[in-house]
């Protein structure tokens, strides 16, 4: 199976492509539209380059080679989303092409990513088609990939680690109606293949190809031939179903845009000052700080803020007892403390290095590191928290089996340990949980 994604990300500017009309928000239908994105006669573009920063910082990225000069192209083809019957795009000098994306240890090649304006849309009511452009003209950048993904569920898996590293270089909103659209291209062995248009939302990426996976092998099973073709992701009735032969590129005229002539692509790229991506961070963290790859992973997948304070924590303690720190009261208080990481950041660290000068316990440091996050009074996680030996005691009492199962092995503790943990939330640091436990289970069975 190979499966090729085309990824329309839209682009955080404030306003439109070639336009000054606001990109976000609406006043309604048709509410952020001028002259200019309508392509009245007489209007001419002028070109956003916040638009082409962000662009090249996704060529960056995407580890893409990025050209010194670059131009525009007019494709012309006839739909009412687009009411100048061309849409400005780049074809010959795309921003980005020949990049790759590593996705753990495997490369997921990307074979180019251009900037083009998104069309308006359409909602269709019966008979009746209706077309807002207020999304016409707002800046794209279209991500291809080559077909280098082999499964539904590493294409998910790609898009999240994607997003989430392209979140983190270019502040693209969670939510909202800049979400990514992407057009699926999935192919059995030595068939031809098929195109998934437009499908929002990862989930529905994941489900429209294992439609087609198994839609395609019924059809090649069964002695039938798979037609190269466009289809659609119907999300009510999961399904996909074809809408039109497969364009070919050649379908499309393309024309050089007269009106925006060349960029210096290259003056643009050595002027901007890209963020550390997240791969990054995972590699210097292990460099670094002697983290081994699945923990440097793990605090860079929970979130770059955490990867942050985890570097301020450890330049004041060293990475290991930083590492107890982030990895136990922190992180599993990281909701609460996610939309105020930077804010709380140097009470944070002061707590750790008050423990690291032995002025409070393990215990202590735990109890005010979430009472910090949580905002919770510390004497009411004292006592709900209470006497470690006593929760303990409770977890031993309510498995009352585990006494003997632990005369036989000792791993029989980690099911009090585990109990424990949960119970306090992260009050206690995992190490004072696992001695005080086997302490105790000790004495018992003694
Ligand atoms: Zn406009």
């Amino acid at each position: 199976m190979r499966i090729g994604l085309e990824i329309h990300v839209q682009l955080p500017t404030r306003s439109k492509m070639f336009c000054s009309c606001p990109a976000a928000g609406s006043d309604g239908p048709n509410g952020h539209i001028c002259p200019g994105c309508m392509g009245m006669p007489g209007t001419r573009p002028s070109l956003n380059r916040a638009a082409v920063e962000i662009g090249v910082k996704l060529a960056k990225l995407l580890n893409c080679t990025i050209p010194d000069v670059a131009w525009f192209s007019r494709k012309v083809y006839f739909y009412p989303d687009i009411c100048r019957h061309f849409q400005v795009t780049q074809y010959e000098t795309p921003i980005g092409s020949g990049g790759v994306y590593h996705l753990g240890k495997k490369p997921i090649r990307i074979t180019r990513a251009h900037l083009e304006e998104d069309p308006g849309s359409i909602k269709k009511s019966g008979d009746t088609a209706l077309i807002d452009y207020n999304r016409s003209g707002i800046p794209l950048v279209e991500i291809v990939t080559e077909p280098d993904i082999s499964s539904p569920s590493e294409a998910r898996e790609f898009l999240t680690a994607l997003l989430r590293d392209i979140r983190h270089v270019v502040d693209i909103p969670d939510d909202g109606e800049r979400s990514i659209r992407v057009d699926c291209n999935i192919s059995m062995a030595g068939s031809e293949r098929c195109e998934v248009k437009n499908v929002t939302g990862l989930k529905n990426v994941e489900r429209a190809l294992t439609y087609e996976a198994v839609r395609q092998t019924k059809v090649i099973k069964s002695g039938g031939k798979i037609v190269r073709e466009t289809r659609h992701y119907d999300e009510e009735r999961k399904v996909t179903t074809g809408a039109r032969k497969k364009e070919f590129e050649s379908d499309y005229a393309y024309i050089g845009e007269p009106d925006l002539g060349v960029i210096n692509v290259r003056s643009i790229a050595d002027s901007i000052v890209t963020k550390e991506s997240p791969l990054d961070v995972t590699k210097r963290l292990q460099k670094e700080y002697g983290l081994d790859e699945r923990m440097a992973k793990q605090i860079v997948n929970t979130s770059m803020l955490l990867a942050d304070l985890f570097e301020h924590i450890a330049k004041r303690i060293g990475a290991q007892s930083a590492l107890t720190w982030v990895t136990g009261p922190i992180s599993s208080n990281w909701k609460a403390l996610e939309k105020d990481a930077g804010g709380k950041r140097d009470d944070i660290v002061d707590i750790t290095v008050m423990h690291k000068e032995g002025r409070i316990n393990d215990i202590e440091c735990s109890m005010r590191l979430k009472a910090l996050i949580t905002g919770e009074d510390l004497g009411g996680i004292e006592s709900r928290g209470g006497d470690l030996d006593a929760l303990i005691r409770k977890a031993i009492s309510e498995n009352p089996s585990v006494i003997d199962d632990h005369r036989k092995s000792e791993k029989a503790a980690n099911r009090i340990i585990g109990a424990v943990m949960k119970a306090s939330g992260g009050t206690y640091s995992s190490s004072d949980i696992v001695e005080a436990t086997k302490r105790i289970l000790n004495e018992m069975t003694g």
